[in-house]
């Protein structure tokens, strides 16, 4: 009896470490981010075990790394109601539970999700991250004052702003959306969350950031009332015209500054700069190591270029080269004219 007993255990023991060994390779798939490949892999394992914790949070985080936030949602939600040990892997689950409601709109489960992940508090990481995603979607105490308005497009959330100026904003913002949007025809998953702060010393404060800036993955802005009407909602409408594969800093801000709706004369900003700094510029030097760049030089020069390419090449080329912003890429797309096009406009800015 004893030996049965034994030979059962032992089974057992292989099964599951069989398991385990396969969940552990599913787990390193996961962090080399082959997402489609966990899918693949996880299903049929899934299909034998229903309520593991480890397969349903795999099958959740890579649905939800691909923004499939739909088809995420019932793994995470099994992963928080079958791990009874609150370990790390339902702080994870949790943390990702309130980034699908908020990308579904479904504002109070994507609250209440953060909330008790934070409460959880089972492993730093997932408690830092689902309380950045709060300040970041605004459900930190600090918005309780906030007045927050739903138009076509957007879910305005006022710091501090009276009805008439709320009334003008939002038709004003509106309007640019229809805009913008008739240029770069994307389908967004949700309205942009577009937070207008009166203070850039309470958003220093509270987000440790400065204004303005967006998070076109969650179709997320925050800036400062008085900021240019289109710079950032470009950067989110953008985002969804076509799968962008590599973005690079000099044309992704250079189609926000051409499209951010103010009368500035990027040119004229440009040559009082360089006057000044007694310096030239080098187009594809910029391009190439825009880190290296400050606002002042790299958003006047990528503004001015994008318009350029806009105007010389069309919209569609612009829009077939914009998937992948290198400059290798803008030659393989644009051929020969593009140096033409570079030297030209160095030579009306540096002259
Ligand atoms: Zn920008």
């Amino acid at each position: 009896m004893r030996k049965i007993f034994t030979s059962i255990f032992i089974l057992t023991s292989i099964i599951s470490s069989g398991q385990n060994a396969a969940i552990e390779d599913l787990w390193k798939l996961y962090n080399s981010q082959d997402l489609k490949e966990v899918i693949e892999k996880a299903k049929p394992l899934i299909e034998k075990d229903p309520n593991n914790v480890d397969l349903n949070l795999l099958m959740g985080r890579s649905f939800a790394d691909q923004a499939d936030f739909k088809n995420a949602l019932p793994y995470l939600e099994l992963t928080v109601k079958n791990d009874n040990n609150n370990s790390w892997q339902k702080a994870w689950a949790l943390s990702y539970l309130g980034t699908c409601y908020f990308m579904l709109q479904d504002y109070n489960n994507s609250e209440s999700s953060l909330n008790d992940c934070i409460k959880l508090n089972a492993t730093k990481n997932a408690t830092n991250t689902a309380y950045g995603q709060a300040l970041l979607f605004g459900f930190n105490e600090f918005y309780k004052t906030w007045k927050i308005v739903e138009t076509d497009n957007f879910r305005f959330h006022f710091q501090d702003m009276s009805a008439a100026g709320v009334e003008k904003y939002i038709s004003e913002r509106e309007v640019a959306y229809k805009e913008i949007n008739g240029f770069f025809k994307s389908t967004l998953p949700k309205k942009i969350d577009f937070f207008v702060w009166e203070s850039r010393e309470d958003a220093m404060k509270v987000l440790h950031a400065n204004l303005g800036f967006s998070k076109p993955n969650f179709c997320i802005v925050h800036l400062y009332y008085q900021q240019t009407i289109g710079h950032e909602m470009t950067h989110v409408i953008s985002n969804y015209t076509t799968e962008i594969k590599n973005k690079t800093r000099f044309i992704n801000e250079g189609i926000a500054v051409c499209f951010d709706l103010s009368n500035q004369d990027k040119l004229k900003l440009l040559k009082d700069y360089i006057a000044a700094n007694n310096k030239q510029v080098a187009i594809k030097d910029c391009w190439e190591n825009g880190d290296k760049y400050g606002e002042e030089i790299l958003y006047p020069l990528s503004g001015l270029f994008v318009k350029e390419l806009i105007d010389s090449f069309g919209k569609e080329k612009f829009l077939e080269f914009f998937k992948n912003q290198t400059y290798d890429n803008a030659k393989l797309v644009f051929g020969n004219k593009l140096d033409l096009i570079i030297e030209e406009l160095e030579k009306k800015i540096n002259t």
